[in-house]
């Protein structure tokens, strides 16, 4: 029920704000637990929070942020209609990378959101969300290329601030953003037939060999 989502995802922030678990709670000025519709399709998950969203506590709001809406636009929707958020709920110092252990200490927040929505759909923003579904894989060779399983989509995407560094990505990120409702269409047939409901991925380690985005 809507209602049930939107209380359980209440909750969660309410433990993300005040968490103290990693070394991260030292420096951010805001936890960051995500935003968005509880009922969406779409889950959105980038790797953490920049200066904006830490100032602000809320997901994608400075420059990336603009940028993905724009992209979303493309498709008809608004950020309100999706779910954002990240691997590390707070910054890390300099926009440093998330470290392992960070993201690890973290994920029992993001396992949460996901079990909650249970979204047909699950696009990763970057190498440290894309890790999580699909380890060891490159950026540059699997974007835009969805998999599908038990009932769910993982569709990998480049990092919307990748695209501002180097703007030759941007044809890909809008052809990839599209691709997106003929995604959606399959999970929804794949569910109507019966296929079984996502499961929580496997414990896989984060990255520690960093890649291009
Ligand atoms: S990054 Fe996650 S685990 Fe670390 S302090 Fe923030 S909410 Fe807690």
């Amino acid at each position: 029920m809507a209602q049930d989502r939107a209380a359980a995802l209440a909750e969660i922030a309410a433990q993300v704000r005040p968490c103290t678990k990693c070394e991260l709670h030292l420096s951010r000025t805001r936890a960051v637990p995500g935003a968005g519709n509880p009922n969406s399709e779409i889950m959105f998950i980038g790797e953490g929070p920049g200066y904006h969203e830490d100032q602000q506590g809320l997901p994608f709001v400075g420059r990336s942020g603009d940028y993905l809406v724009s992209l979303l636009k493309l498709i008809g929707l608004t950020r309100d209609q999706v779910f954002i958020t990240n691997v590390v709920k707070c910054r890390p110092p300099g926009n440093r990378d998330p470290l392992p252990d960070e993201i690890l200490t973290c994920k029992p927040y993001l396992d949460s959101q996901v079990d909650i929505i249970d979204p047909l759909v699950i696009v990763t923003l970057g190498r440290f969300s894309m890790a999580r579904y699909f380890p060891g894989a490159k950026i540059t060779q699997i974007h835009g290329k969805p998999k599908y399983e038990n009932g769910r989509a993982y569709y990998p995407m480049f990092h919307p601030a990748a695209a501002l560094r180097a703007q030759a990505l941007m044809p890909q990120m809008e052809a990839d953003i599209k691709r997106l409702q003929e995604v959606i269409a399959k999970v929804k047939d794949m569910r109507a037939a019966g296929a079984a409901p996502a499961e929580a991925p496997k414990d896989e380690p984060p990255p520690t060999q960093l890649l291009l985005f």
